[in-house]
């Protein structure tokens, strides 16, 4: 399967700033890894249609952090599918664990802004992960099992059009990073899963996301289930991301 490579740039960011990055990871000529991997950035909702059109031409697609399960309104502070493709957005990240635990978002919630997404063009990148108290009690697969159904059954038979990101809580900016064996252990359940859900799911790209650095990455991606990677911290520096890219 071709690899996917996600820049999730979180809340940071500026005019420069990302003027900056955009200038480092067009030099580094991402779109020249187009037949191994894709690639795809996500800054803040505030800058993209400005990266979006500093990137057209260079191969690097982009994606938003989050979309509204409305898809227009009065939902103040809220940012709709159509408002993304009409920029030409093609991803939206959904079910961060940074929005489940800061904004208190449930399973079903995520669910939902996964099939708004599909509705309106977008690719949702579903997050799934555990905690490090679920992990040591041995609930990962309970845990990302019941994120993911909650998905699979909102979206039915659809499954083919979205794309998986595990991403063990313990591991996001943490500088803690699941072991290749341990990320594969969880894709290999995560993929049975979503076979048995639909044979339309067998392709699902499974990302690994937790403090992917360029020195681990190359042996995360070459795990059998792991197809690419959804990036914070390394996604903000242009030479680390780019390392990252060519790993896969
Ligand atoms: C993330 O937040 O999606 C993430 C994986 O962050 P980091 O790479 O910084 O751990």
């Amino acid at each position: 399967m071709k690899k996917l490579v996600v820049g999730n740039w979180k809340m940071h960011g500026s005019r420069a700033f990302n003027a900056e990055l955009i200038n480092g990871l067009k030099a580094a000529d991402l779109g020249a890894t187009a037949p191994r991997a894709s690639v795809a950035v996500c800054p803040p909702f505030v800058y993209l249609g400005e990266v979006a059109a500093a990137l057209q031409g260079s191969g690097i697609a982009v994606g938003s952090q989050d979309v509204s399960v409305q898809a227009q309104g009065a939902y103040t502070g809220e940012v709709a599918g159509p408002m993304l493709s009409d920029l030409g957005v093609k991803y939206a990240i959904v079910g961060h664990s940074e929005r489940r635990s800061y904004h208190t978002e449930s399973d079903q919630l995520v669910a939902d802004k996964a099939k708004a997404a599909l509705a309106h063009g977008l690719t949702p990148i579903v997050c799934v992960g555990e905690t490090l108290a679920e992990r040591e009690a041995d609930q990962t697969e309970a845990v990302v099992a019941r994120q993911l159904q909650a998905v699979i059954d909102t979206l039915g038979g659809d499954l083919s059009r979205i794309v998986v990101a595990y991403e063990p809580v313990w591991a996001i900016g943490t500088g803690k990073t699941a072991s290749p064996e341990q990320a594969q252990a969880v894709h290999a359940f995560l993929r049975a899963r979503l076979t048995a859900a639909s044979a339309s799911a067998a392709s699902v790209p499974l990302l690994y996301g937790g403090s992917v650095k360029p020195d681990n990455a190359a042996q995360l991606f070459a795990q059998p289930d792991i197809d690419g990677g959804l990036i914070g911290g390394a996604a903000l520096k242009a030479a680390d991301f780019a390392a990252i890219a060519r790993a896969a």
